[in-house]
């Protein structure tokens, strides 16, 4: 089994073959259970313009990641070895297990459409009030405040901006061809 710099090579039992893998949503279809998630969110779009596919808690690549570094970690008996290297006897691989298999569960998210994301989202909450599929239908989402708590607040309204006229459908799968490319 090998690893470079930005491709690991992940093993599929019982196919007995490494399929290679980056660790970015463009490879959703490279891993049956990211295609599982992928599949179960491609079709929602958050009224903030996020399209639920290529976000990796939604197409499931977080989830995935942590299940394959507790595989590397079983596999490559990492636990057993680390002593002998420097730190390597700090870290406690238990909870680092426990840990990872709490990141598999609990960072899945469904779509907002489905009760996933944040349940006091004002972006959601005030686009249903307002009766609003997407908020590029909104006249005040220039200077919305609603958007401030995400991290690029101004990057989601481009978007949204950019997308205007457009339907839901035509934007998601522009979003998604972006992100296989
Ligand atoms: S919960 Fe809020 S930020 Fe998340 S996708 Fe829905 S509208 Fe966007
Ligand atoms: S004010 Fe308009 S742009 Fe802002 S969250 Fe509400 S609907 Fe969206």
């Amino acid at each position: 089994m090998g690893i470079t710099l930005n491709k690991c090579f992940i093993y599929l039992p019982p196919s007995e073959k490494y399929v290679p893998f980056k660790f970015r949503s463009n490879d959703v279809y490279a891993i049956p259970m990211l295609k599982e998630a992928f599949d179960n969110v491609k079709d929602q779009m958050g009224p903030c313009g996020i399209a639920c596919g290529t976000c990796d808690l939604g197409n499931g690549t977080v989830a995935e990641s942590a299940l394959k570094l507790q595989e590397y970690l079983k596999n490559y008996g990492i636990a057993s070895w680390a002593p002998a290297v420097p730190g390597g006897s700090d870290v406690d691989f238990e909870r680092l297990d426990e840990a990872l298999s709490w990141v598999q569960t609990y960072t899945r998210c469904f779509g907002c459409q489905q009760g996933g994301g944040p349940p006091d989202c004002a972006i959601r909450i005030c686009s249903k009030d307002k009766g609003y599929e997407l908020c590029s239908e909104c006249p005040d989402l220039d200077g919305c405040e609603n958007f401030d708590w995400l991290q690029k607040p101004d990057f989601f309204k481009d978007n949204l901006r950019k997308s205007k006229g457009k339907s839901k459908n035509e934007i998601i799968d522009k979003a998604i061809s972006k992100m296989k490319n």
